[in-house]
This record gives C-alpha cells, structure tokens and sequence, in this order.
C-alpha cells in the first residue's frame, strides 16, 4: 500500500496510546516523538511535521473531549482530524462540466500518463474529453499522447513545433469537445525556457483548472517545486502520481498544503484506470489501517440511544441484567456488521474470523433471550436447569449453547463489579467494546 511504512509506524504508535490506561501528558509526548520519527521518515517536510505535531499537542492536551468520547478516542480523533486537515482538507472533486484543463509538471513526472486517466475519468463519467498534446519539446511525446488517445478511444491532437499554437489549433479543432486536457513539456528543471514556453501556453489555452503533476518519490524538492509552478501559472489542483511505488510520498503528498490547491487525483499504477479521485478521509483511514474512523465516530454518536446509556450505567453499578445485555447486543447490530464495526475501531487487530464467530455467537444469545421471560431477563438468577431446558427448546438451541450465555453473562457481570467505579468516566462506545472483548 501506498506509505505503507508511516501507516504501520502511525498505527503502531497510536496502538501503544490505546493500549495505556489513561492518557497523560507524557503518553501524549511520547506518541508526538513517534508521529515526528514516523513523518520525516515518509519525507514530509521539517517545518510542517513540527507544526502539525505541535497542533496535536496543543489539542489533545488542551480541548475538552466531545461529550461520549473518552480522552483516548478524543487523542485518535484529534490525530486522525489532523492529518486529514494536513493531507487534503478537500476531497478532489472535479466539476464534471466543459472546461479546459492544463497539466503541468517536470519531465517523467507522469504528465501524459495522466491525462489520458483524466480523459478516461471524464468519459467514464459521460463527457466527451480530447487529448491535446503540447510537448513539442520531444518528437516522441506527440505519438505517445496520440498513442494514448487511441487506446482510451479519445480523440487526440498533437502536431507542430510551437506549443501555443497547437493548443490553439486544437480549441477550434475539437469546439465540439466537452473537456480538453492540454498535456505540457517538461524538462529535468523549471528553467526559463520552460517556464516562458508554459506561460504563453497558459495564455493561449486560457485554462479553467491548471494541474501540477508530481511524482510520490519526489522527495523534499515537492516543496520548492510545487510553488516555483504555483508562483508561474497558478495552480488550482495537484495529481500525485506513483503512489503505488514508493514507501514515502509524504512530501508530495503535502505539497497541496505548500501551494494551497487540493490534491485531486492520486496515481497508482501504470495502467490508465490506476487513477483514484483523491479523498484525505478514506486516504488518512487506509493510511493508519483504522478502516473508517469517521463513521466509527458518528455511529458512536448515533449508538448514544436512551437504552444504552441506562444499561451502561446498570453496567458499572452492579445492576446489570440480561436485559442491557440483550440491549447491547441489538445497539452492536444497528452499527452494521460486526466485522466492519471492529475494522472501526482503533488498534483492534482479531484474527481471521473471529468477527464471524462472534458474530453468530451474537445472533445466538439474542435467539436464546428471545426466548427468555421478561422477568428472567431482568433478574438471570432465577435461571436454574429446568429453564435452561425450557429456554433451549424454545429457541431450538442446545442447552449448552444457552449454558454459554448464562456463563458470559455471570463473567461480565462479575468483570463490572471488579472494574466498576473506575471506568465510569470510559463513553458509552468503549464500554460496548470492551463488552464484546475489543479494547479501546
Ligand atoms: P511525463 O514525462 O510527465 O509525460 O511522464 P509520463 O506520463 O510519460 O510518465 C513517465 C513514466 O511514469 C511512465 O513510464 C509511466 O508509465 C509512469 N507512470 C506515470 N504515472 C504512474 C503511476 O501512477 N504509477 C506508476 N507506477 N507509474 C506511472
Ligand atoms: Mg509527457
């Protein structure tokens, strides 16, 4: 996976944070100490690890955690907040209406490459897109932009010596085009022929959008680079490209932050569908492996039902019944399936399976209440043998099945009493969990 190293050290230092009991401010220091190691050696720039890391701090000492959120959840949402801010903020939406757009970039920055996948965007999204090649720096780099173009079934155009020109030609040519994506030269620097070539471009063409592309491996030149384009043609959106191989990337990756446009479109493979509109979330959750933090969070919020929170307060006053466990149960079920809901949560790794396991442990006890008086519900010590046969026969369960619920409910409830007092101040949602044996 893209960065695979920062998501596995990002994981890895956040996993140490959920595996403490509390957060203090030498927990918080020590993940920042992580989080800057594991940053600059993705190559993300001095300057902005530091800041970033200083806004985490400041936040996670300092801001009160969201009501239902524990310090700890409130430590992970603020990082995961954060690094979605520092990776994009924006989603790369496109506006799927006629337009031009200029690719810009140095050479073998995978210019051609992506404008054939945004061509390619642009039909699969039904507009007509043209290729229009306007390196004429190379020979090669004309046929390969018509190449490109005959393989997508896009029309193309790449023709002349003078790159203003043959954009010009091509405007009138393919008038009838919804979305013309102009391909540039580039050279192995931003030297004053380019950038005077890429200007006059700029005024023949006239571009709605103007695309820097940069390569993930680019390294601490992303930076410097990123604004000597921004500051000759303006910028209005960045494609990374060559996502798929490289283990660093970071500063490309925050050069959206440099030149202040955002990161639209990420490349991640030779081919021409190897190209992914760029989203910060689903990036930033992928990148610390914590499946969809941000709906884990909103399903937390949405789980805070009236019955849950009277059973999580049963729970730790030693009043738990079989009824909150029968609550719990169906609060679990209304977040979705169980094995999405653990890819949710944070530092929870379970070995294959077991999500399914529990999960038809789940719908088995649920069965087995189901068959359980009200009254047997509210108070399970009433459950001797003979209704522990009744019970079974009633659900079409074994007995021992049902034995099995009686035993983790007897478990749990003893648990609570132990743990009591000291977790009351734990949410609502890291109560859940650690019900069902995840830790948060
Ligand atoms: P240009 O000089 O900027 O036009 O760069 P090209 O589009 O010709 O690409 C240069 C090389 O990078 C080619 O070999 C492409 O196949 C390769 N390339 C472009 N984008 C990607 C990508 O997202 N992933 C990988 N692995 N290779 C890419
Ligand atoms: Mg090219």
């Amino acid at each position: 996976m893209v960065l695979d190293k920062l998501g596995a050290a990002l994981s890895e230092a956040l996993r140490k944070v959920t595996g403490k009991g509390f957060v203090d401010k030498s927990v918080v220091d020590e993940f920042i100490r992580d989080l800057q190691r594991a940053l600059l050696q993705a190559d993300v720039d001095v300057k902005l690890v530091f800041d970033l890391s200083s806004r985490i701090r400041e936040k996670v000492l300092n801001e009160k955690p969201s009501v239902g959120l524990t310090a700890k959840e409130h430590m992970v949402k603020t990082v995961y907040d954060e690094l979605v801010n520092f990776l994009g903020r924006e989603t790369g939406s496109v506006e799927l209406k006629r337009q031009k757009i200029l690719l810009v970039g140095l050479y073998g920055s995978g210019k051609s490459t992506s404008a054939a996948k945004l061509a390619r965007f642009f039909t699969k999204k039904g507009l007509k897109p043209a290729l229009v090649g306007c390196d004429t720096f190379r020979p090669a780099a004309q046929e390969q932009v018509l190449q490109l173009g005959r393989q997508i079934g896009v029309p193309s155009y790449a023709q002349g010596d003078d790159p203003a020109k043959t954009a010009a030609e091509a405007i009138k040519k393919f008038s009838d085009r919804e979305v013309i994506i102009f391909d540039s030269a580039g050279r192995n620097a931003l030297d004053a022929e380019l950038a005077e070539e890429l200007k006059n471009l700029r005024d023949a063409i006239k571009p709605d959008e103007v695309f820097l592309v940069i390569p993930a491996d680019i390294g601490q030149v992303a930076g410097k680079q990123s604004e000597e384009f921004a500051k000759l043609v303006g910028i209005t959106g960045v494609i990374v490209t060559k996502m798929d191989g490289t283990a660093k990337g970071g500063a490309a990756l925050s050069s959206c932050s440099i030149v202040n446009a955002p990161i639209k479109f990420i490349g991640v493979g030779e081919k021409v569908d190897e190209f992914e509109q760029y989203d910060p979330k689903r990036f930033v959750s992928r990148l610390i492996g914590y499946g969809d933090l941000q709906s884990l969070i909103e399903k937390a919020e949405e789980i805070k039902s009236p019955e849950l929170t009277k059973s999580a307060e049963n729970m730790m006053s030693g009043k738990y019944s079989l009824q909150d466990f029968y609550e719990q149960i169906e609060s679990i079920k209304k977040m979705g399936p169980l094995k999405q809901v653990m890819q949710m949560i944070p530092g929870l790794k379970l070995p294959d399976g077991m999500a399914d396991v529990q999960e038809k442990q789940m719908v088995k006890w649920k069965t087995a209440m189901d068959s359980m008086t009200a009254k047997e519900k509210l108070s399970p010590e009433l459950i001797e043998a003979s209704r522990i046969k009744r019970i079974a026969k009633g659900s079409g369960l074994k007995e021992d099945e049902v034995k099995e619920l009686m035993k983790h409910y007897d478990r749990t409830k003893k648990m609570m009493k132990i743990l009591g007092g000291k977790n009351l101040k734990r949410g609502g949602f890291a109560q859940l969990a650690r019900q069902f044996g995840m830790r948060m």
